[in-house]
């Protein structure tokens, strides 16, 4: 329970940082916020499940919220707090403005710090010992060494002995090509902690920041990735820690992609027929008995592999599917052909055993270094090599068993899925929910999870997020739903009297004849499609009549497009930005920057992906609507995102305009425009 003292002390913080805090608003909802996360993670509601879904519009200040009652709440309960977001931005502002500032003003002393996956930092080691000629360890990479390479590596070798360079990729100040990273990148298989002399490298010094801070900063896939391993691996273990998920609708979608696994059958084959060097290259070096059998054995496993995936991929050129064209094949609920079934189990048999055997040929080579009988020099390529072979094989291992699950008619089944690029096949699969892997990881495992969004909620329920994320109403959970604080009635929405809906032929030409009308001249708008295909089409007509002012997405990078906007309105030019879905979301330009927002078409998502048709397919077999369940929701979601561009401060003025009359046309139309923030509605005639 949260008690008076800690409530005070709450109290006290907000205090110091409202009053440092220039042009402070105080809010309602915001302190509203305040308390509930506080009562969650403290247990006032339920005591063994402290979850809090928490949709906090625009401006509330949710991050300041769920700092000032989740730090002090967790340092009294000897909690970590975990900060995961979805995106660079937010953690960026977490990192460099919004921690900082609270340390500097609250009454606390805490430590924060980043928490970025292995790969981001280099080894030590590797960096300080090159050998770039190494034949046996070059072959494995994916791009082969360039000139220009050895001296980047001299130049990053220089750098971090001189301590200007912290071996943290992300730090050095150009991007370093991946062909050179891949020379030198931390990898778990060949790492030596043990060793006295490699507990301060890049890597070990940034968990050893994890394991001493106090509030860390995460993004939702590596969070993901630690709760897989069991959590506690890379960040602490989940009893210990109060979650808070930020940015928390991209969850569900992170959690199915984290999820996935393809294998290429042809590049399969390939390293599965190399595999032979390994034995050669550990009896090279190790001279022990024991080698013999698992040497043995992972030859033999990787031999049949080669026969099943070759039997797989002759199945397929002798029974060629009807292709989309994206020249994917899906499989019906998830049901592979019955004519590769028997492939599938032998290649789930034989990557256990042939993991089995290198996995033991990497321990022969840890423990005759332990000992001292080989030299580190000689063992370490031998790491590096089983290393490789181990994560591709867990990689196939992944598959064949989501490929060869046993359906149930309550469970959702996987997406299952072929592609066909010139005869090179791929085979995919995805699972279709992951509410009860969340449920299983993170729900029933943390001390407390606190996740927050500004959308959350669509067509005014979480209803669709509940069932993506695995949660109920009854499940102990708490739902709190905040409105912004914004001054939306002053804001119209207008629906354009269009003599076309986006599905009916003329919808372009009307389409390109009322955005030319509806540009503001010297102000900065927005046009979002919802295609590429139509975006490019309007803009090649639009652009003699706007040369100067038309910036269109894809045709230069994004941040550059921005500037130069900017540039245009700090300069009362008209400029126009033109953008789809994916500038719908996390644009922000305030004031000027933005004032006529156009939206040209309901964001409907075209149930394309073998994912999506999968869904669709589940949906239908089980009586439902797709259409009603996924992409009604979805869009309502996407809608509140794209509108929500022209308000980013509570002194943003504008004008936003729909150019699809389905919104008032159609049935659906109304609980669309209902879960909108509460816009002066003008229906045009
Ligand atoms: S501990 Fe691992 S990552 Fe660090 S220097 Fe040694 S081998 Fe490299």
């Amino acid at each position: 329970m949260l008690s008076d003292s800690l409530k005070k002390e709450i109290r006290n913080n907000y205090e110091l940082i409202t009053q440092a805090l220039p042009q402070f608003k105080a809010r309602k909802a915001q302190n509203y916020l305040v308390a509930e996360i506080a009562k969650v993670l403290a247990g006032n509601y339920d005591k063994s499940r402290r979850i809090l879904v928490a949709e906090a519009g625009t401006g509330i200040g949710k991050s300041l919220a769920y700092i000032l009652a989740g730090l002090p709440v967790a340092l009294r309960a000897n909690k970590k707090l975990i900060i995961s977001t979805a995106t660079v931005t937010l953690q960026e502002q977490l990192i460099t403005k919004d921690l900082p500032f609270f340390l500097r003003h609250s009454d606390y002393k805490f430590t924060f710090t980043l928490a970025k996956g292995r790969q981001r930092y280099c080894c030590e080691h590797k960096l300080l010992n090159q050998q770039t000629d190494n034949p046996e360890q070059t072959q494995l990479f994916t791009e082969k060494p360039q000139v220009g390479d050895r001296e980047l590596l001299d130049r990053l070798k220089n750098a971090y002995l001189d301590g200007k360079w912290d071996g943290d990729q992300d730090s050095w100040p150009k991007p370093i090509p991946r062909r050179v990273w891949q020379q030198i990148v931390s990898d778990k298989h060949s790492c030596k902690k043990a060793l006295s002399n490699h507990r301060q490298c890049p890597f070990h010094r940034a968990r050893d920041n994890i394991n001493k801070a106090d509030v860390i900063v995460v993004n939702h896939a590596l969070l993901l990735a630690d709760l897989e391993l069991g959590g506690g691996v890379i960040l602490p273990e989940p009893d210990a820690s109060f979650y808070v998920l930020d940015e928390a609708h991209h969850l569900p979608k992170i959690a199915r992609d984290f999820s996935s696994a393809n294998v290429n059958i042809k590049t399969s084959q390939e390293w599965l027929k190399k595999i032979k060097q390994v034995s050669t290259h550990v009896n090279r070096v190790v001279h022990r008995q024991t080698t013999i059998t698992p040497g043995i054995n992972m030859l033999e496993s990787a031999n049949e592999m080669v026969k099943d995936l070759n039997d797989i991929e002759l199945y397929f050129r002798n029974n060629p599917p009807n292709y989309n064209k994206s020249n994917q094949y899906r499989f019906s609920m998830g049901e592979v052909p019955q004519g590769i079934v028997n492939s599938l189990i032998s290649l789930k048999e034989e990557t256990k055993k042939c993991l089995s055997a290198v996995n033991k040929l990497s321990n022969i080579t840890s423990e005759e270094l332990k000992d001292d009988n080989i030299k580190l020099s000689d063992a370490e390529p031998l790491l590096v090599e089983t290393g490789f072979y181990i994560q591709r094989l867990e990689a196939l291992s992944d598959l064949w068993k989501m490929l060869l699950k046993e359906r149930s008619s309550h469970q959702a089944p996987i997406a299952a899925w072929i592609n066909n690029e010139n005869e090179a096949y791929t085979l995919c699969a995805n699972p279709l929910e992951v509410g009860g892997l969340l449920e299983y990881m993170l729900w029933s495992q943390a001390a407390g999870v606190i996740l927050c969004s500004a959308t959350l909620t669509s067509l005014n329920s979480f209803d669709y997020f509940m069932r993506q994320a695995g949660l109920t109403q009854n499940d102990g959970t708490q739902y709190l739903r905040l409105k912004s604080p914004f001054d939306y009635p002053n804001i119209e929405l207008h629906v354009a009297a269009m003599a076309k809906d986006p599905t009916e032929s003329g919808f372009d030409n009307e389409l390109i004849e009322n955005i030319t009308q509806r540009i503001e001249q010297k102000e900065g708008n927005l046009v979002l499609f919802a295609s590429y295909w139509q975006m490019n089409l309007v803009a090649d007509k639009l652009r003699r009549k706007f040369p100067k002012s038309l910036l269109v997405q894809g045709e230069t990078s994004r941040t550059k497009m921005i500037a130069m906007h900017k540039q245009n309105c700090d300069q009362g030019l008209t400029s126009i930005l033109f953008g789809t879905g994916s500038l719908a979301e996390g644009l922000d330009l305030p004031g000027h920057y933005l004032t006529n927002l156009i939206i040209t078409k309901l964001p409907f998502a075209v149930p394309d992906s073998p994912v999506e048709e999968a869904h669709a397919e589940w949906i239908t077999s089980k009586g439902g609507n797709p259409f009603m369940q996924i992409t009604i929701p979805e869009a309502s979601k996407k809608l509140i995102q794209s509108c929500g561009r022209l308000i980013r401060k509570e002194t943003d003025t504008g004008k936003i305009t729909l150019l699809d009359k389905r919104v008032i046309t159609k049935r659906y139309g109304k609980s669309l425009i209902d879960s909108l923030p509460p816009f002066a509605l003008k229906i045009e005639k």
